[in-house]
């Protein structure tokens, strides 16, 4: 479906990713991990078209999309969200996931002012598309709420809706659980596996092992932007070299301490059955 070969960007001297190939497997929940740095929203950019590669290219259901504007990669099916909540904190909540629908009508600025009967309709149907991507999150009964006046876990599935209003195929979700409590994240990792339940297609970039563990079907690891390990979370988890990678003399200290603050909270959960 999404698939890239030998990816790689440079900034000046600096490889942040190379030698990228693979592909994500539709209908599935595909992780990707790796410490600080190591790349992934990089490569999320890449595969979105808000960076342009410099070597390798990618392809979405066989058609190459190396390089295409963002808003030609989401009208495709394609969508994203940041790692920092994007969202128009004025606008309501409706008017959010609105906009994100914007992306795919056609009216022009001709038709905004004259309200055409085709800005008429588009505008229909993008507020239908809206409330559905509000259920699909759980957040119709806040849709005339000011979006900055919700809780950051809010916050966070308003950026959800803005990416699923546009219509994907394909969801990349960049730390969609970062600043946000323990059971808040429970919450989330629910309504992403929703999402994917219903034949969504779901990448999710996350350092939170907890949500990594019950979430992914399918895990890939960068390190140092590469890619230096796949598959199950339970193989992945053993991969001699994912655990270097982690806690490894090369690995920062801050970066070895949230693994293993991340490896413990993942037991606690297990023990205390929420897992
Ligand atoms: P991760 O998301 O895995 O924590 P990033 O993809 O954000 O890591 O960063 C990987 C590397 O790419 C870092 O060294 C970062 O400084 C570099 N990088 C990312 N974006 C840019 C940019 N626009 N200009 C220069 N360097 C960048
Ligand atoms: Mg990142």
């Amino acid at each position: 479906m999404l698939a890239f070969e030998n990816l790689g960007i440079r900034f000046g001297g600096n490889q942040a990713v190379q030698n990228v190939t693979g592909s994500i497997t539709p209908g599935i929940i595909t992780a990707i991990i790796g410490p600080n740095g190591a790349g992934k929203s990089t490569f999320f950019n890449m595969l979105s078209g808000f960076y342009q590669p410099t070597s390798g290219r990618v392809t979405f259901k066989g058609q190459d999309i190396t390089g295409l504007p963002t808003h030609q990669v989401v009208a495709l099916g394609v969508a994203r969200t940041f790692q920092t909540t994007t969202i128009y904190k004025e606008l309501s909540v409706l008017d959010n996931a609105v906009l994100g629908h914007r992306v795919r009508t056609r009216s022009g600025l001709w038709d905004a002012l004259l309200l055409t009967g085709r800005e008429r309709r588009e505008r229909r149907a993008s507020q239908e598309a809206a409330y559905t991507a509000l259920r699909r999150v759980g957040l119709e009964a806040q849709a005339h709420l000011p979006a900055g006046s919700l809780t950051q876990e809010a916050q966070k599935r308003v950026s959800i809706a803005i990416a699923l209003a546009t219509g994907p195929q394909v969801l990349l979700l960049d730390e969609p659980a970062a600043g946000i409590n323990p059971e808040e994240t429970v919450n989330l990792t629910r309504t992403i596996r929703e999402l994917a339940s219903g034949g969504l297609t779901v990448v999710l970039i996350e350092h939170k092992m907890s949500m990594i563990m019950t979430l992914a079907d399918h895990i890939m690891v960068l390190h140092h932007g590469e890619k230096i390990a796949e598959g199950t979370p339970a193989q992945v988890s053993r991969d001699p070299k994912v655990v270097e990678a982690y806690l490894g003399g090369h690995a920062a200290p801050h970066v070895q301490q949230e693994f293993r603050k991340d490896l413990a909270e993942e037991a606690a959960q297990l023990e205390g059955g929420h897992a």
